[in-house]
């Protein structure tokens, strides 16, 4: 893609010293609420007034936004407080609303940016716009959906476009609302090195407290901003209410992150760097041999069953071997997770070699 750059000069014309920061309700609940919380988020580092104005709810017969009126609020917001104003869209007609109403950035949420229908048809909506639009992924993880996504905008000539990961939808039991899985992140980060990611805690986590240590995640990886939902009563909040932090909290996050260089020149930490790099390719290189000298023996395995007509998959010595490995992996500092699916790749690669053997 051409004129990559373009698509996230918005950001840099902003000129911040520090990452983005939009802030704001889940949802725009009632005037005094949208504005009491701007009046609170004025002279911070907040730079964009979040506000769900069309919610879209998972089931029917919840608060589901104070739909257009919500626009007007947003308008003094502005007026009142000089923050930029964003919003979700999830059709043509919040487009043209939006638009008509000078919403600055249009964000397209999870639930929309998995149906290719809607991503075309708010696409064809925004044709040409010179508004900045957010990306948010899908809510399940597929890389492919986030990138045809932001494809389609691209091709419908929007050129201030940016991410925000929100983290995946998962049946595994997690603390997290949405686990974040940054993989995907990074490798979207890496097909749209120009497009700014922006980071929701908020939705990853789920809960308020979880929302500092997944944004200093996000700053580690060198996200370009946050967007933490923030509410001045919390607990009472229409949706979301037990994600939401109040202005005063907000502050103290943003006031303690760290925000990270992206290097340095500096002559002591490169030495340095590039010894421990050294150290990480042997032991790399060393990963590569075990792995290989095991598929050998994986295939040897193979030969061995396929002389005695023994079927490949033997749940019982795998689940001995995987429940083995977790233990022997937590004594060397290695999690649950990240065993379970590196033992999960070299069972499946074994499974595939020894296949091949038993049906050659
Ligand atoms: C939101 O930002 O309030 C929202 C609905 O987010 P998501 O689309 O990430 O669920
Ligand atoms: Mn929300």
């Amino acid at each position: 893609m051409e004129n990559k750059k373009e698509m996230r000069q918005w950001l840099d014309n902003f000129g911040l010293d520090h990452p983005l920061v939009i802030a704001g309700p889940c949802s725009a609940e009632t005037e005094d609420q949208v504005l009491k919380i701007a009046h609170e988020l004025k002279d911070t580092d907040v730079t964009v007034y979040r506000a769900g104005i069309w919610k879209p709810r998972t089931r029917p017969g919840m608060f589901e936004g104070v739909g257009a009126i919500g626009l007007g609020w947003l308008k003094k917001v502005k007026e009142q407080t000089g923050l930029l104003t964003a919003t979700e869209v999830a059709n043509k007609d919040h487009v043209q609303l939006a638009l008509e109403n000078d919403v600055d950035i249009l964000w397209i949420g999870a639930r929309s940016t998995v149906s290719p229908f809607i991503m075309q048809e708010i696409a064809d909506a925004l044709e040409g716009t010179d508004k900045i639009v957010l990306v948010k992924n899908p809510v399940n993880p597929d890389l492919a959906l986030w990138l045809g996504g932001v494809e389609r905008l691209y091709t419908a000539n929007i050129k201030k476009l940016g991410l925000i990961h929100r983290g995946f939808s998962t049946y595994e039991k997690s603390k997290y609302r949405n686990i974040p899985e940054w993989q995907i992140a990074i490798e979207v980060k890496n097909k749209f090195p120009d497009l700014p990611m922006i980071c929701d805690p908020s939705h990853i986590g789920g809960k308020r407290d979880l929302i500092f240590d997944i944004s200093q995640s996000a700053l580690d990886l060198n996200f370009d901003g946050l967007m933490i939902e923030t509410h001045w009563d919390p607990d009472n909040a229409w949706s979301d209410a037990a994600q939401q932090v109040t202005p005063k909290r907000l502050i103290e996050i943003m006031r303690d992150l760290k925000v990270r260089k992206i290097t340095t020149e500096e002559q002591a930490y490169q030495n340095e760097l590039s010894v421990l790099r050294s150290q990480i390719d042997v032991a790399d290189q060393n990963l590569l041999d075990v792995l290989g000298k095991r598929m050998k023996v994986a295939e040897q395995i193979g030969a061995l069953k396929r002389a005695n007509n023994v079927a490949v998959l033997q749940n019982k010595r795998w689940n001995e071997i995987l429940g083995s490995m977790i233990l022997e992996g937590q004594d060397r500092g290695l999690s649950e997770e990240f065993i379970l699916r590196v033992f999960k790749a070299i069972h499946q690669e074994s499974i595939n070699k020894q296949e091949k053997i038993l049906k050659a």
